[in-house]
C-alpha cells in the first residue's frame, strides 16, 4: 500500500474506523486499510475504495458485501463510507450502535458491533471521556 495514500485515508478517517467509529488510540489491535468492495469482487487499491477500519470489524467483514437484516431477516448490502453517510444509517445510544436503516442493521450484525464485549470496551471509553 502506498503510503501517501494510507495517511490520506488515515486523516480523512480522523485515525477512526468509518463503520463502528472506534479511535485507533483506544483500540488494542491498529486499524487496517479496508477495501470496501472487497478485491476479490473487483474492488481497487485506491482512496474512493478504502476505508479505515478497526480490527474487530475487519476481522468480521472480511470480504462480505451484503449480511441479513436481524429485524426484516431481508438480505441488505453493507454500509459503503464513501458513498453512505453514517448518521443516516447509524447512532449510538451509550455503548450500543443502532441500526437506522437495513443496510445499518445488516452492518452491525455482519460485523459483530455490538458483541458484548465491543459494547463493553466502549462503554469502558465512555466511562473516561470517550465519546462516539
Ligand atoms: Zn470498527
Amino acid at each position: 500500500m502506498d503510503r501517501v495514500l494510507e495517511q490520506i485515508i488515515r486523516r480523512r478517517a480522523l485515525d477512526r474506523c468509518e463503520y463502528c467509529r472506534m479511535p485507533e488510540a483506544a483500540s488494542d489491535l491498529k486499524h487496517v486499510l479496508d477495501h470496501v468492495i472487497a478485491r476479490q469482487h473487483g474492488g481497487r487499491a485506491q482512496a474512493t475504495n478504502l476505508a479505515l477500519c478497526c480490527g474487530r470489524c475487519n476481522q468480521f467483514k472480511g470480504p462480505n458485501l451484503a449480511g441479513i437484516d436481524p429485524q426484516t431477516h431481508q438480505m441488505s448490502r453493507l454500509f459503503h463510507p464513501r458513498r453512505d453517510v453514517w448518521t443516516e444509517h447509524f447512532r449510538y445510544e451509550e455503548a450500543v450502535l443502532i441500526g437506522l436503516t437495513p443496510v445499518g442493521r445488516a452492518t452491525i450484525a455482519t460485523l459483530g458491533i455490538n458483541l458484548p464485549i465491543r459494547v463493553a470496551v466502549r462503554q469502558a471509553l465512555i466511562d473516561t471521556g470517550n465519546s462516539f
